[in-house]
């Protein structure tokens, strides 16, 4: 098995630590190490944005080779897969069969373990819910050495914490999902233009049940006088008979983009407020407001073929704010942040917009809940994370909730008022973990290891 002492960061860059990594090829060695050691945190394929995946000057055990699917059962999509499993991969797999991914995030580029233990959502979230809602069994390597099959009637407890849970409740090994029927790799399109916050919370009250899918692209870059102006993108899986002849011949074998890779050649600068306003307004201005079908690829991750595009943000990286805000206070949310970032000069090179609703069963530290989340990318300065934590405030104030998987900056106190499940969380890993050998740079940061 590979081990090799590492710098690690997450997705944003920053925070960037050392580790001793560790890459099993099969899980008999995953479940070798982990009885060795006494301070270790799975990662997947590394594209939380934060230290979630990051365990400073400790193991961190690499999932990315746990990558087998197991089994699969046509008539039923249900899909039995090791832990490193990328959706990514699961796509190239079961899309040509007829199926897709029921929930997806804007990247394909993550781990079963990581879409599981960060309870992803994508743009359907408010109509079906996060990922958890198709995950019918995990298998997880817990701290007695032991692996213990959990699900929603079995080891129930432990399921939901591990749902969300953030790798501290052991190593997910094996899981089972279920897949969606579609009849072609399209999506009927629709983007539609809007000037401000009003016309976008009205379009979205109007029409978020029109669709399986809706999001907006906000211009992060438009200043608090603009605030809200947006494309409203909404889409459902096209049916076979809405393609066009070409795509008829390859319906579930759309060809793909040409991948490109960014070099880690570019200074921090590179990413700016004229180089970035000006590219905002271009994809404004450029999507023509009807309905098409697309690609799915084009649909959901517009720049998935752009690989490691965070280098672009130069060594000092980037952090990503994303919050969850109830819907009667989101409008004005939307508003106060964007006027927040105009006041303080903070550049916001990448800002979504998604529904999300409430799930009577949901992981105890899973991130959405019913109301709006709110994601901006804000290139990494000195002073950036005092200025966040002041913006905090605010969100505890809303009743909102930051997520943990995006997260390298929120301070316990911030925790502890938006996560009220967060004791039940801690109380279960103490009687599962009690010397806590799965912990990572986040849990410690956030207090949620006692020091
Ligand atoms: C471009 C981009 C777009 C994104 N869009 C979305 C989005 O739309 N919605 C959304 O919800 N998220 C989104 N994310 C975040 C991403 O989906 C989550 O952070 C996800 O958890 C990353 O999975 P990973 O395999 O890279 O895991 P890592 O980043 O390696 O780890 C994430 C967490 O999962 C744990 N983990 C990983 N594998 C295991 C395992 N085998 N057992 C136990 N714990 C494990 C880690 O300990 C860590 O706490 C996006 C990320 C990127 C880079």
């Amino acid at each position: 098995m590979r081990r090799a002492a590492r710098q690690l960061s997450g997705w944003g860059r920053y925070p960037l630590e050392s580790a001793e990594c560790l890459r099993p090829e099969r899980i008999s060695q995953a479940e070798k190490v982990c009885t060795n050691s006494h301070n270790i945190i799975a990662r997947g394929l590394g594209r939380s944005f934060g230290d979630a995946s990051l365990n400073n000057d400790h193991d961190v055990l690499i999932c990315e080779r746990l990558n087998r699917l197991c089994s699969f059962d046509r008539p039923t999509g249900v899909l039995e897969c090791e832990a490193g499993v990328s959706l990514a991969d699961i796509i190239q797999f079961a899309l040509p069969k007829g199926y897709f991914l029921p929930v997806t995030p804007s990247t394909p580029h993550i781990s079963i373990g990581g879409a599981i233990a960060g309870d992803v959502y994508g743009c359907n979230q408010h109509l079906e819910g996060s990922f958890c809602q198709f995950v019918d069994k995990i298998e997880l390597l817990t701290a007695n050495g032991r692996v213990v099959t959990c699900s929603r009637e079995r080891q129930e407890d432990l399921f939901w914490a591990t749902i969300g849970g953030l790798g501290l409740t052991g190593i997910i090994l094996r899981a089972q999902i279920r897949l969606l029927p579609v009849e072609t790799a399209y999506i009927d399109a629709n983007y539609t233009k809007i000037s401000d916050v009003d016309q976008l919370f009205l379009q979205l009250e109007k029409n978020q049940h029109n669709c399986a899918y809706t999001m907006a692209w906000l211009d992060g870059m438009a200043g608090s006088k603009h605030a809200g102006r947006s494309l409203l993108i909404q889409g459902d899986h096209a049916r076979y008979e809405q393609l066009t002849g070409k795509m008829q011949r390859r319906p579930l074998r759309p060809k793909r983009r040409r991948d490109i890779s960014i070099p880690d050649m570019w200074p921090s600068w590179t990413l700016n407020s004229f180089t970035v306003g000006c590219l905002n307004k271009m994809y404004y201005w450029r999507h023509l407001q009807h309905a098409r079908i697309v690609k799915y690829q084009r649909f959901f991750y517009p720049f998935g073929h752009l690989h490691n595009w965070n280098r672009l943000y130069g060594k000092k990286g980037f952090l990503r704010y994303e919050c969850v805000i109830p819907w009667k206070q989101a409008a004005t949310a939307l508003q106060k942040i964007q006027e927040f970032f105009d006041q303080k000069s903070i550049p916001c090179f990448w800002a979504m917009l998604k529904l999300c609703r409430d799930d009577e069963n949901q992981g105890l530290l899973s991130f959405t809940r019913a109301g709006v989340s709110l994601t901006f990318d804000l290139p990494r300065d000195d002073e950036l994370i005092t200025q966040l934590h002041n913006l905090n405030d605010n969100i505890i104030e809303w009743d909102g909730r930051l997520s943990l998987v995006s997260d390298a900056f929120m301070r316990p106190s911030d925790l502890r008022h938006m996560y009220p499940q967060l004791e039940d969380f801690l109380e279960l890993k103490q009687r599962i973990d009690p010397q806590n050998i799965f912990q990572s740079s986040l849990a410690r940061r956030l207090g949620m290891i006692p020091q």
